[in-house]
C-alpha cells in the first residue's frame, strides 16, 4: 500500500483514466482521418513533381500514424497499470512516480531519475 505523503499532490486516478481514454480516442480518430486522406492521395494522378510531393506527404503521414499508434500503445499500457494498481510505480526503482509527471505524461513508466538513466543507457546501446 502507498503511504499518503501530504507533500505529494494526490493523483485523481479516475480523472487521469478518463483523460487517457479520451486521448486514445482522439489519436485513433486522427489516424483514421489520416488513413482516409492517404487512400484519396493514392487515387490522385499527376506528373513526377506531384508524385515526389505526394511521396513526401505520404511518408510524413505514415510517420504521424506510427507515432500516434505508439502513443496509443503506451496509453493502453497505462490503463492496464491503473487496473493493476501499479500506475504510480516506477518500473525500475519501484518508487512512486510524482503525480504531476503522470498528469503530464500518463504513459510514463519511470520516475524522472530512472528515465534519464534509461535514456543514457539507450543512447549508449544505440551508439
Ligand atoms: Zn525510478
Amino acid at each position: 500500500m502507498k503511504s499518503n505523503d501530504k507533500n505529494n499532490m494526490e493523483l485523481n486516478i479516475q480523472e487521469v483514466k478518463s483523460q487517457i481514454e479520451s486521448t486514445i480516442l482522439e489519436l485513433e480518430e486522427m489516424n483514421n482521418e489520416t488513413r482516409f486522406n492517404l487512400s484519396r492521395v493514392e487515387k490522385a494522378v499527376g506528373d513526377d513533381a506531384d508524385k515526389a510531393e505526394e511521396d513526401r506527404d505520404f511518408r510524413e503521414k505514415m510517420r504521424s500514424i506510427n507515432q500516434n499508434s505508439l502513443k496509443v500503445k503506451g496509453l493502453r499500457k497505462a490503463l492496464v497499470r491503473i487496473q493493476n494498481d501499479t500506475f504510480q510505480d516506477c518500473q525500475d526503482c519501484l518508487d512512486e512516480i510524482p503525480a504531476q509527471r503522470l498528469i503530464d505524461r500518463p504513459d510514463a513508466t519511470r520516475c524522472v531519475e530512472c528515465e534519464s538513466i534509461f535514456e543514457i543507457k539507450e543512447k549508449r546501446r544505440l551508439g
